[in-house]
């Protein structure tokens, strides 16, 4: 694990940083697909964890949770708006036609009904805010840290191809996003922000020039 800014831990499940967690003071951010949760469990041994917080509930970031949470024995909190996924396991997708059966297949997770809610304006770990940046999923939330302008974004915002992996600030598939023009308005809201770093859940940190990066790609999106 690497120490991106004051307490914040990266922990890349994937090479190329293909799949993120992260460990922000005592709370694990995020736990990757189900396979990964032993490597989160790995990286995060030795270290106080008092809490699992999760972007949003989706496969690829709550499939963990049900081991890390047994293992650690810790509380398990997301958005209010996706506690319905975080009880079932199974979310709401993007996925229309043939696909949709398979494609909520792909998408269903270990149930973790112990998950309570995440409220906009809530304190997180040292210093950060849930900010509500629905659209990727009903109640994916990010975390602010105003001090030194720390933002984790979850799939507000790729910062990689998913398919050839090659880095670069996109948006997250349709496929995967019940709400494209929701999350559209999320990533205005967080450009607003002049965030010095950018922590997604796919893709490398964004450090230089976060801010402008993320402005002109917002600037860009349209409707
Ligand atoms: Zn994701």
């Amino acid at each position: 694990m690497r120490e991106l800014a004051d307490g914040v831990f990266h922990l890349p499940l994937m090479p190329r940083s293909g799949v993120n967690a992260y460990l922000v003071g005592d709370v694990l951010v995020d736990a990757g697909f189900r396979w990964q949760a032993k490597r989160v469990l790995a990286g995060v041994r030795g270290r106080i964890v008092r809490s699992h917080v999760l972007t949003h509930a989706h496969v690829d970031h709550a499939g963990g949770t049900r081991k890390v949470i047994e293992a650690l024995g810790v509380p398990v909190l997301a958005g209010e708006r996706d506690l319905p996924a975080m009880h079932s396991g199974q979310p709401e997708m993007g996925f229309h036609g043939v696909l949709e059966k398979p494609g909520n297949a792909y998408g269903s997770f270990p149930a973790v009904p112990e998950a309570t809610a995440l409220h906009e304006g809530d304190a997180v770990g040292d210093g950060f805010t849930v900010l509500d940046t629905p659209g990727h999923s009903p109640g994916h939330i990010s975390l602010w840290r105003e001090r030194d302008g720390v933002l984790i974004c979850g799939d507000v915002i790729n910062n990689m191809n998913l398919l050839t992996t090659v880095p670069g600030v996109r948006q997250p598939p349709t496929v995967f996003t019940p709400d494209p023009a929701e999350n559209r308005r999320s990533i205005r809201r967080l450009a607003e922000l002049d965030p010095r770093l950018v922590l997604v859940g796919h893709g490398p940190p964004l450090k230089k020039d976060a801010a402008g990066a993320l402005k002109r790609f917002a600037a860009d999106l349209g409707g």
